[in-house]
């Protein structure tokens, strides 16, 4: 038996897995005793990664060859790669030399590795010179991007998972982490346990698992969010909660915010979070006047229409307490995918550039270019999530390349998706798995190794860079991520600026060269900067495992903590409070759709369920899909738990059981995220088909991070009459 070690590729906890294997065959995993991020420990979902890995569903499901569908809705048949490569390099010239760069996009994924996500950054913006490059981690963390980069100075969260210990309150808001963080969770438990004085406070609409333990529960309204961290920090100032000597020296913009926050009354923030002034004054005390602060939060800020202002309104907080830079103390975003941090630091979204850049700075432009070896790289900002799909179903961009990701599912509103995919003239879909509702609509399936086959980097939530190394070979003719971006590159370069050196000199016939190579690349475009991680070698993470960065070349060991200097990566040297008034949701409830609509994860499940759905095991803690309501609005209604009901948005609607939840507030109801095709269908407004619960979710989103909505939509509840 072989043993390797990995990285786990569901959570942002990032835990260190083994994997034990014979041959081709993944037989065990267990978890990594020396990986600082779990010290051995795994949730149910990363104890049965080799489950997963063998079931025979999975193994049905694999893609094992190219495939091309001639025509849209017929089957697609198995073509060799030099052809499907030819094909696709064909298709993308011509369409680029008829309608320009901007007339194709990428849509690739938090699940990528660090790897994956360079060359295909690279590929977009330095070799076509379009910007239309997006990733599905746009739905889960674009807002903490903005949030610190607004207040901070830079995309860095600047604690670390040893600080859960050292903290004297947990302020954890928007997130189960008691679910969506297993791992992290029993770290806030061992911290409550060895210090019973330890104060947590859970601020959610639903009293969740991590509600549970909290010894104050804030149960806030959808959206209320930025209300609530403004009241606070009124009560904070009218009692003298702050420190003014950190807010003199180290901050800039307090008397603004001050200005803002004066309408922020106890009474008024009560009235509109929907909670007590007693446990407001509360949260504020606990919060500012305990020796030691963290945040933990996610999706509950970032997905939403004000999600920047959700999290620059929090490090407010920690700003005019000084609950930053020392043991214990800072916000701390918790990024949902594997690799959500990784995609980040290579700047694989439509507005970031390598290393922390920015695209819309001429001189971040600039160093780019000159490290990629190109002319210049475009300063068109391209095509976010919803606004890539959104230019497909209006006929702008024509071409689709999406890689380790299933928007037609994953998306909201997703009747546009669907008609993107539909109206584009040419779809690639880059994939492990056949079952992804997005399959349906390519013109090409390429197969794409997945875990146990792949090799590279990930960084997780505490900016620890950890190894994803190869247990077993590729499956049939499947190929690693980044190489067929790669082989995908070279047949485009021959079409685009024949005669010239490849921008992409990796080895893809020997994968871990290649993608050390690629890894070496990426970390020379780091000099300087502040995540800085020239100093982490392959050979460095080999002998000294997995490491935080800033890792510079001269450095001998990571940052757990950044700012405890008091430093901030802004032209002054200053962190910058920001001031945002609180905004309603884009879309409120009203009298036609009286419900709030929230959606969330699974303990035990995984994004669409591709591989945690082929194991009965994990449908033991949640068995099917429901619609979750009050026991008092099910009254009203006349619904009974297993009753059918139809949930309606304005965009479409599905058909579901319902089942009375107390832990939901009045007029508030919840679905999981997880549920495709295979369990729950749903129809369109003008009557397409649709799956799922973003069948019913908007696409409105934050105007600076343009991360949607997907955590609030009104929708009505009406019950099903069978026939
Ligand atoms: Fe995997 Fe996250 Fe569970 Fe750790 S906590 S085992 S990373 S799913």
């Amino acid at each position: 038996m072989q043993e390797t070690q990995s990285t786990c590729p569901y959570c942002g906890v990032g835990c260190g897995v083994i994997i034990e294997s014979t041959g081709a065959q993944i037989t065990g995993v267990r978890g990594d005793p020396t990986h600082p991020a779990n010290f051995g420990r795994l949730c149910t979902k990363g104890s049965t990664l080799h489950l997963t890995a063998t079931s025979p569903v999975t193994l049905q499901t694999r893609l094992l060859h190219p495939l091309r569908r001639a025509q849209r809705g017929e089957a697609a048949l198995p073509v060799t790669w030099d052809a499907a490569l030819t094909l696709a390099a064909d298709r993308f010239a011509h369409t680029i030399a008829q309608h320009g760069p901007d007339a194709v996009g990428f849509y690739v994924s938090g699940q990528l590795l660090t790897e994956d996500y360079y060359v295909f950054n690279k590929l977009a913006k330095g070799l076509i010179g379009t910007n239309n490059i997006d990733t599905n981690s746009r739905l889960c963390m674009s807002s903490a991007v903005a949030g610190y980069k607004q207040t901070l100075g830079a995309d860095a969260p600047p604690a670390c998972y040893d600080d859960v210990k050292h903290a004297q309150c947990l302020f954890i808001v928007g997130s189960n982490a008691a679910w969506a963080h297993p791992i992290l969770f029993r770290r806030i438990e061992d911290a409550r346990a060895a210090n019973p004085g330890v104060k947590v406070i859970v601020a959610d609409p639903r009293r969740t698992d991590t509600a549970g333990m909290a010894d104050l529960f804030l149960p806030i309204q959808p959206g209320s969010d930025v209300m609530l961290f403004n009241g606070m920090l009124h009560i904070m100032l009218w009692e003298g909660w702050i420190d003014a000597a950190y807010i003199g020296a180290h901050t800039t913009g307090f008397d603004e915010l001050k200005a803002l926050v004066r309408d922020a009354t106890p009474e008024r923030v009560a009235q509109v979070c929907g909670i007590s002034v007693a446990d407001l004054t509360t949260a504020a005390k606990w919060f500012a006047t305990s020796k030691a602060t963290l945040s933990l939060y996610c999706q509950g800020l970032n997905q939403s229409s004000s999600g920047t202002a959700k999290n620059a309104a929090l490090i407010n907080l920690h700003l005019a307490t000084a609950q930053i830079g020392k043991p214990g103390a800072g916000p701390f975003s918790l990024t949902g995918q594997p690799n959500a941090m990784g995609g980040r630091e290579v700047g694989g979204l439509a507005n970031l550039l390598s290393a922390h850049r920015d695209l819309a700075n001429p001189q971040h432009r600039a160093e780019v270019a000159a490290l990629w070896g190109v002319a210049d790289v475009p300063s068109k900002p391209g095509k976010t999530a919803v606004e890539m799909f959104q230019a497909a179903a209006d006929g702008e961009i024509k071409a689709l390349w999406i890689a380790c990701t299933n928007p037609a599912q994953s998306m909201p509103d997703q009747a546009t998706v669907r008609r993107a995919l539909q109206r584009a003239e040419f779809v690639v879909v880059q994939e492990a798995f056949a079952t992804a509702a997005t399959c349906d609509y390519a013109d090409l399936l390429l197969p794409a190794t997945t875990w146990g086959e792949k090799t590279g980097t990930v960084t997780n939530s505490e900016r620890r860079i950890s190894r994803v190394r190869t247990a077993v070979p590729a499956p049939g003719l499947a190929r690693h991520d980044w190489a067929i971006a790669v082989q995908f590159a070279h047949q485009l370069e021959a079409r685009l600026r024949p005669g010239t050196p490849t921008l992409f000199p990796y080895a893809t016939d020997a994968a871990d060269v290649g993608a050390e190579a690629v890894w070496n690349e990426h970390r020379e475009s780091t000099r300087g900067r502040d995540l800085d991680i020239t100093g982490l070698s392959w050979e460095l993470l080999e002998s000294q495992g997995p490491q935080q960065w800033p890792f510079a070349a001269d450095a001998t060991t990571g940052k757990a903590r950044l700012y405890e200097d008091g430093i901030f990566p802004t032209a002054d040297g200053r962190a910058r409070f920001a001031t945002h008034a609180w905004q309603p949701t884009a879309e409120p409830r009203e009298s036609r759709y009286p419900f709030s609509l929230t959606t969330g994860r699974l303990r035990d499940q995984w994004h669409g369920m591709t591989r945690t759905g082929t194991l009965g095991r994990l449908f033991g803690h949640v068995a099917e899909p429901s619609l979750q309501m009050h026991p008092q609005d099910m009254e009203r209604r006349k619904l009974a738990s297993g009753d059918l009901v139809h949930v309606t948005s304005k965009r479409g609607s599905i058909v579901v059981p319902v089942q009375a939840d107390t832990t939901l507030g009045l007029s508030q109801v919840f679905m999981a995220m997880h549920w495709g095709s295979e369990y729950l269908s749903g129809i369109s407004s003008t009557g397409e088909r649709l799956a799922g619960v973003n069948a019913l979710t908007t696409s409105a989103f934050c105007p600076t991070s343009k991360q949607p909505e997907l955590k609030h939509a009104a929708v009505k509840v009406l019950k099903a009459e069978l026939p």
